[in-house]
């Protein structure tokens, strides 16, 4: 199955994007908290009703000041509690995944940086379970070299944490100069049951990711291809600066 939602409400407000989401016939809608946990519990569960009475699945993208590998304890507890107030959130939105960027290596080496993550991973989970949330915690496959999370981290995080994973195609392609091989990812996606993704066009340097774009339709043709060919169950939410705009591109092209 595929599933097509924007990431945010494009300005128009979490109730009337998810609206309008469904009018343009989508079936998924990414809740963003890009900058900070401003939603209510009450909201919440308002907006998770709409989203269910119409059919769309919620998901929500954590507050982007994330660093569960950062030298500074204190940062450590504040990434924390912004990933715990959206799981929060997710569980009375009745959101399925909540996705975060882990954090970045700093001068810390990729294994201790996996480690430190994997243990701050393992107590977030504990404390999702502990409060009865019922949400999937998503790291996302980063778009920048110095950010921890390519897909061989974050799946083996699943394996030995037991958590999700978001992974965003855009990202994987700005993370090694614009060129991405579909079938060696979802070979390695095979074990996942049903993939929660990411997709845009974007714009990248050496260092990776500058900025999410537009998305061509020869890009959108070819995944969707691939998930065709790999039977993939997945969700894509569009990340464009017209996600609305790009996921109607995405519905004709299925
Ligand atoms: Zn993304």
């Amino acid at each position: 199955m595929i599933r097509i939602g924007p990431a945010g409400s494009f300005g128009l407000g979490n109730l009337e994007g998810i609206g309008h989401a469904k009018e343009l016939g989508l079936s998924a809608f990414e809740v963003e908290f890009t900058y900070g946990v401003r939603m209510s519990n009450a909201e919440a569960k308002k907006i998770g009703a709409l989203a269910k009475e119409l059919g769309i699945i919620l998901s929500v993208h954590a507050p982007y000041y994330i660093n569960l590998n950062s030298v500074d304890k204190e940062k450590i507890v504040a990434s924390k509690k912004r990933i715990l107030d959206s799981c929060e959130r997710g569980a009375n939105l009745g959101a399925t995944h909540i996705v975060f960027h882990a954090g970045f290596y700093g001068k810390i080496d990729k294994e201790t940086t996996y480690q430190n993550i994997k243990k701050e991973v393992f107590e977030l989970l504990k404390t999702i379970k502990d409060k009865g949330w019922s949400v999937k915690l998503a790291p996302e496959t980063t778009g920048k070299g110095s950010q921890f999370g390519d897909i061989d981290e974050l799946l083996r995080l699943t394996r030995e944490t037991g958590c999700s994973i978001c992974v965003d195609f855009a990202h994987i392609k700005a993370r090694n100069n614009g060129k991405i091989d579909y079938d060696e990812v979802f070979t390695k996606l095979k074990a996942v049951k049903h993939i929660h993704a990411h997709f845009s066009g974007i714009e990248f340097t050496a260092k990776g990711e500058r900025k999410h774009k537009l998305t061509e339709n020869s890009e959108i043709k070819e995944l969707i291809d691939y998930v065709k060919r790999y039977k993939a169950n997945v969700t894509i939410i569009n990340e464009s600066p017209d996600p609305y705009g790009d996921c109607v591109k995405t519905l004709k092209l299925i």
